[in-house]
């Protein structure tokens, strides 16, 4: 769902995070989000062969500095992730590229991919450029972390059969987020059997109000607290600083928690270059620092009123994040 590709999370600092927001694989692609993800480009050998793993198209030029340095060693090296399939030509003087490679256990041996590909084009997004349509897996590796692009676009009988084989796990964690179009009651109910601390969703534009609302409800309904679940707002896309702000105050008086996610184009090679035509550097830094320390009650001060000397007084005490209440 849509916390895709090319974004980077401005991480709240209270959760387990990596610098970097979503994390694609060779093919694939996942929100970062758990301690032991390994951050950004990974490599690893195979008798003479070396596996290059780039995330994000940022990570091009490091990526190309350790292709050679591999090559140098030695090795025939080959690159793939998801910058490498937006970018091809980047690493091809290089490196081989492309090819079937399952690096995700490379990335994080927790995690999962139950189905591959998504059944929308968002324009922010890689997933449909990369992945192409929704397929479901036959055969998939029960791990906790399940980084399925669209889990709810998922047929009934996978759906019920991801949420069987997850189960007996703890910490389970749909790390892309859930897609609010899609999430019925039946959702819900079958996404509260499983131990979920968190629960992700997604509201990248305005128009999909009425669907954020009323996942929320139809996810409260089923026991699943709002402190519970976490939404991914997407921010200096094609909306505008008063657009975001609205998201994140409704969000918040519904309780839940942002993360923040800046829109990166599919093709930059400078993290953070890119400032939506509605924004300017000063805001976009200004959002970060309130939006992104969840901690901090609208009680203390607001958003209009920050500023970063800002600071809490030793009796404002941090509310819990986490928790299966
Ligand atoms: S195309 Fe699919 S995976 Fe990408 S943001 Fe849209 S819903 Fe999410």
């Amino acid at each position: 769902m849509a916390t895709s590709p090319q974004v980077d999370m401005l991480e709240p600092s209270q959760e387990p995070a990596s610098p970097a927001g979503c994390l694609r694989l060779w093919g694939g692609n996942a929100i970062v989000t758990d301690s032991t993800w390994k951050n950004g480009v990974v490599d690893w050998t195979e008798d003479e062969t070396a596996f290059v793993s780039v995330p994000f198209t940022w990570e091009l030029p490091k990526a190309y500095q350790r292709c050679i340095m591999l090559a140098a060693e030695g090795y025939h090296v080959r690159a793939g992730g998801p910058a490498v399939s937006l970018m091809p030509d980047y690493l091809a003087d290089v490196a081989e590229i492309g090819g079937e490679v399952d690096a995700l256990p490379h990335h994080n041996p927790n995690a999962t991919f139950t189905s591959r590909g998504c059944i929308r084009k968002c324009q922010f997004c890689a997933v449909p450029r990369i992945e192409g349509k929704l397929r479901e897996l036959d055969d998939w590796a029960v791990r906790p972390i399940v980084c399925d692009n669209n889990i709810i676009a998922c047929s009934r009988a996978h759906f019920d059969d991801v949420i069987d084989k997850l189960k007996p796990l703890r910490n389970v964690d749909f790390n892309q987020g859930l897609d609010t179009r899609l999430l019925t009651e039946y959702h819900a109910e079958r996404l509260a059997e499983l131990h979920l601390p968190i629960v992700r969703i997604a509201w990248d534009t305005i128009s999909y109000e009425r669907f954020v609302m009323r996942a929320i409800d139809r996810l409260t309904n089923a026991g699943i607290s709002p402190r519970r679940v976490r939404a991914y707002v997407l921010i200096a896309c094609e909306d505008t600083p008063e657009d975001a702000l609205y998201r994140l105050e409704t969000l918040r008086q519904r309780g839940i928690n942002s993360f923040l996610m800046r829109y990166q184009p599919l093709d930059t090679l400078k993290r953070d270059a890119y400032i939506g035509p509605h924004w300017d550097a000063t805001t976009l830094i200004s959002f970060k620092r309130y939006w992104g320390r969840p901690h901090i009650s609208p009680k203390w001060i607001h958003f209009n009123d920050f500023d970063e000397n800002w600071k809490p007084k030793g009796n404002e005490a941090q509310p819990a994040l986490t928790g299966m209440g």
